[in-house]
C-alpha cells in the first residue's frame, strides 16, 4: 500500500506536491520571526511555519534517492545540489568506470576473437570516442535525474547548503544566497578522494586521484597505481589493458584487504596473470619529477625500489565532505569528519539525518541508497532500520568478484564450525562457451541449521549473479533451500547453487 505522508496529517495547509512550482523561488525567511531557534529544546514549530517538510543537502546517490523517495511518500521536497545530480556515483564513480570498462570488454573481445574463429585485425584505440561514449551515458543519467526530479516533485535548488541552525540551511548559489527551512533535514554531502601526504604526490598533471584518471586524453605508457582497494584494482585494470605498463602498491598483505582472503588471492592470481603488476605489504614514499613523469619510491618487504611511470593514481581511500557546512555549529556529533547516526540515521540533532559516503563506510551506492530510504521513513514518521547484514561489495574487473554476509576469517571469529562449498567455472558450460572459466563461488555456511553465513565469487559476471546471494542471506535462508531452488542451465549462476551443494560435500559436477 503507498504510504502518503501529507494525507496522514490533520488541518493540513501545506500546498500538494504537484502544485510546487518549480521555477518559482523559495521565500526568504531571514526577517522572519518563523526562524527556529537552535537553542530551543521545545516542541517543534508547527509544520506549517517550514518551507518544506524535508531538505535533501547533496544529490548524489544518498541525495536525489532520499528526495524521491520522501517525495513519493507525500512530503514537500527540496533537495540542494551545487554541481550535476548524480553525484560521485553518476559523474565520476560507479557509472563512467563502468562505460570504460565495457570499452575495454570490447577491446579484449576482439583482441581474443580468433579463439571463437573469427578473423579480424589488429584494434586500434580511439580515445576520444571512448570518452565521448561514456561522456554520453553520464549526461544522459543526470539528465534523467533532473527529468525524475521534475516528475516526482523535487524541487532542486543548484547552489551549496550550510546549516544555519537545525531548521534552515542557507543555499549560496549563482543569484546569491537564500534561506529555506524545513521540519527535517538530512545531510548526504558524500565524499572525496582522500590525498597522500608524502613529497612528490600533490595532485596534478602527473598525479591522479580518480577523478583526474577519467578525463585522461591519451593513454599513459605506464602507471603506478597506490592503493589496491576496487578504485585501485579498476583503474589499474582499466589502464593495463588499454595498453599502460601498470603497477599497483598495496601497503597490506592481500588486495582488497577486508575481503575474504583465498577470494582476494584468486583475483589476484588471475589479474597478475592478465598482466599487472601487484606489490603488496608495499608502500610509497616519496616521488621525484622526471621529464617522462615521475620516479617513485617504495619500499617493500624485499627492500627499496625505485619505479620511473608516467602518471601516478592515488586510490587509498575516499574522505567524507563534511566540513565548512555548519553541521558541527549545530550539534551534529562527527568523528574524524564522519557523521554519527544510529540505525534510523539519525544525528545528535533530532531532525537531523545523515546517509551515505558522509557517514563513512560502506561507501558504496547502493548502500547509500537504503541508508537514505531509512532517513526519509523515519524523518516522516515510519519506523525504518538499517541492517547491514547483507550488502555486496563488487570489483568489476575480468574476471569479476563480488561477496556479501560474512568472510571466512568473520565466520571462524563467530562460529566453532563451519561448512563450506566451492565451485570452480572451469566446469561451468556457460563459462567455457563465454571463454571466461576463470574463478570460483565460495558458500559458507554454519553445519547445524544450514544457514548461509556468506557467498563470495570470483568469476565472470559475478557482480550480477551476486544477487541472488544477497537475496539468501538477507531471508535468512539455508543451504538446502539454495541447493533445491531450480537454477537455469546452462547459465553462470549454477556453481552458486553447486557451491551450496558442496557443503554437504554434494556437488553433482564437481570431479
Ligand atoms: P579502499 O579504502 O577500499 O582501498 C584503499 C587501499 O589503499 C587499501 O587497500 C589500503 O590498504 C591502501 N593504501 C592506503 N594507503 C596506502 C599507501 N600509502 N600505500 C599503499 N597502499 C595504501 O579505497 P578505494 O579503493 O579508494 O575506494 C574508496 C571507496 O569507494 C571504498 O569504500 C570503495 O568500496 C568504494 N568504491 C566501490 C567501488 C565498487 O563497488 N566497485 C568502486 C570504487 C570505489
Amino acid at each position: 500500500m503507498k504510504k502518503n505522508y501529507i494525507s496522514q496529517r490533520n488541518n493540513s495547509t501545506l500546498v500538494a506536491p504537484s502544485k510546487i512550482d518549480l521555477s518559482y523561488e523559495l521565500p526568504i525567511l531571514s526577517e522572519s520571526n518563523d526562524i527556529p531557534n537552535p537553542q530551543s529544546e521545545g516542541l517543534p514549530k508547527p509544520k506549517e511555519k517550514y518551507d518544506a517538510d524535508i531538505i535533501v543537502i547533496g544529490g548524489g546517490p544518498a541525495g536525489y534517492y532520499a528526495a524521491i523517495r520522501a517525495a513519493q511518500l507525500g512530503a514537500r521536497t527540496v533537495c540542494i545540489e551545487k554541481g550535476p545530480l548524480g553525484g560521485t556515483c553518476l559523474n565520476v564513480g560507479c557509472i563512467p568506470t563502468k562505460a570504460l570498462l565495457s570499452s575495454v570488454e570490447a577491446l579484449d573481445t576482439v583482441r581474443n576473437a580468433e579463439d571463437f574463429g573469427i578473423k579480424v585485425n589488429e584494434p586500434q584505440i580511439d580515445v576520444q570516442v571512448l570518452m565521448a561514449r561514456k561522456d554520453k551515458i553520464v549526461n544522459q543519467l543526470v539528465g534523467g535525474i533532473g527529468v525524475l526530479f521534475k516528475k516526482k516533485n523535487v524541487h532542486h535548488i543548484k547552489g551549496i547548503g550550510r546549516l544555519v541552525d537545525r531548521h534552515t540551511v542557507a543555499v549560496s548559489g549563482d543569484s546569491g544566497e537564500q534561506r529555506i527551512s524545513a521540519q527535517n533535514i538530512i545531510i548526504c554531502t558524500g565524499s572525496e578522494p582522500a590525498k597522500l601526504r608524502l613529497p612528490g604526490f600533490e595532485i596534478g598533471e602527473n598525479v591522479w586521484t580518480s577523478n583526474e584518471a577519467l578525463q585522461f586524453k591519451t593513454i599513459p605508457k605506464s602507471m603506478l597505481v597506490v592503493g589496491a582497494g576496487a578504485i585501485g584494482l579498476e583503474f589499474g585494470y582499466t589502464f593495463q589493458r588499454l595498453g599502460s605498463d601498470v603497477t599497483i602498491v598495496e601497503l597490506m598483505p592481500q588486495i582488497l584487504p577486508a575481503a575474504d582472503t583465498e577470494m582476494a588471492f584468486e583475483l589476484h592470481k588471475h589479474l597478475e596473470k592478465k598482466g599487472l603488476k601487484i606489490l603488496t605489504n608495499a608502500s610509497v614514499v616519496s616521488a621525484e619529477d622526471t621529464d617522462s613523469g615521475k620516479k617513485v619510491a617504495i619500499k617493500t618487504s624485499s627492500g627499496d625500489k625505485f619505479i620511473d611511470v608516467e602518471k601516478i593514481l592515488v586510490a587509498v581511500g575516499r574522505i567524507p565532505v563534511s566540513s565548512g557546512f555548519g553541521f558541527e555549529e549545530v550539534g551534529i556529533k562527527m568523528e574524524r569528519g564522519r557523521i554519527q547516526v544510529n540505525e534510523r540515521m539519525e544525528t545528535s540533532v533530532p531532525n537531523i539525518y545523515a546517509a551515505g559516503d558522509v557517514i563513512g563506510e560502506p561507501m558504496l551506492a547502493h548502500v547509500a541508497w537504503t541508508e537514505s530510504v531509512v532517513a526519509v521513513e523515519n524523518a516522516l514518521g515510519m519506523d525504518s532500520k538499517m541492517s547491514y547484514k547483507a550488502y555486496p561489495a563488487c570489483v568489476y574487473t575480468n574476471p569479476e568478484m563480488a561477496s556479501v554476509g560474512l568472510t571466512e576469517e568473520q565466520a571462524k571469529e563467530k562460529f566453532r564450525d563451519l561448512a563450506i562449498g566451492k565451485f570452480s567455472y572451469s566446469h561451468n558450460g556457460k563459462a567455457m562457451g563465454i571463454g571466461h572459466a576463470n574463478g570460483f563461488v565460495k558458500v559458507i555456511s554454519e553445519p547445524k541449521y544450514g544457514e548461509i553465513l556468506g557467498v563470495h565469487i570470483v568469476g565472470p559476471h559475478a557482480t550480477d549473479l551476486i544477487a541472488e546471494a544477497v537475496v539468501a542471506i538477507a531471508s535468512e535462508q539455508t543451504v538446502d533451500e539454495l541447493m533445491k531452488a531450480i537454477h537455469p542451465h546452462p547459465t553462470l549462476s549454477e556453481p552458486i547453487q553447486e557451491a551450496a551443494m558442496d557443503t554437504r560435500g554434494e556437488a553433482i559436477h564437481k570431479p
